[in-house]
């Protein structure tokens, strides 16, 4: 679902508005856990994915809020070890870059804190385009959930932020990120 004007990015909610939202449907408490490990754990696009919510539940969701799911741009394989570079664009139509690292016993992601970044490293291609924002701590974590969701049948289980950006320069959200990892792709 595109971003309209008239509709909220759900993932800027809090635990407890999100909360609130399901009490105030009348809906059990276990229905917040649910839709927020489609949102981090499965990086659901949509809420017709939600398959054990309820359809009434799904239905209000999604005429008051979409999904800033980050949409695969591009990716580029390495044939000599499977790396994959992936370019994702953002529902405000900007874009970062993630890396799926292949490994013997476990596999790696590497993710962005930032679009650009406002340190001038000059070993860096990325201190070359500037600093455009901050991710959100979702969109920090969706790039992890996305390219670990692409292959089930391998360990992918380390995260590393050494994508673009500084994340102690967007630490709310890198911190948030990190605790949304741990809870929803151990
Ligand atoms: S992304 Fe890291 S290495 Fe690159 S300019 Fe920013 S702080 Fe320096």
């Amino acid at each position: 679902m595109s971003a309209a004007e008239n509709v909220y990015p759900i993932t800027e909610l809090s635990p407890a508005e999100l909360g609130g939202i399901f009490k105030g449907l009348g809906e059990p408490d276990y229905r917040l856990e649910q839709v927020r490990r489609w949102l981090y754990g499965r990086a659901a696009g949509s809420f017709d994915e939600m398959t054990d919510v309820p359809a009434g539940v799904r239905d209000y969701l999604a005429a008051a809020y979409y999904i800033p799911r980050p949409e695969v741009l591009e990716t580029v394989v390495s044939a000599a070890d499977g790396t994959t570079k992936y370019l994702f664009q953002l529902a405000d139509g900007l874009a970062v870059e993630a890396v799926y690292l292949p490994g013997e016993d476990h596999d790696t992601v590497c993710i962005s804190a930032q679009v650009g970044c406002r340190f001038g490293c000059r070993f860096c291609a990325t201190a070359s385009l500037g600093f455009r924002r901050n991710l959100t701590a979702y969109e920090i974590a969706a790039q992890f959930a996305i390219i670990r969701g692409e292959r089930p049948e391998r360990n992918v289980r380390n995260a590393v932020l050494m994508g673009q950006g500084e994340p102690l320069d967007n630490y709310d959200a890198t911190v948030t990120a990190v605790r949304l990892l741990q809870d929803y792709q151990g």
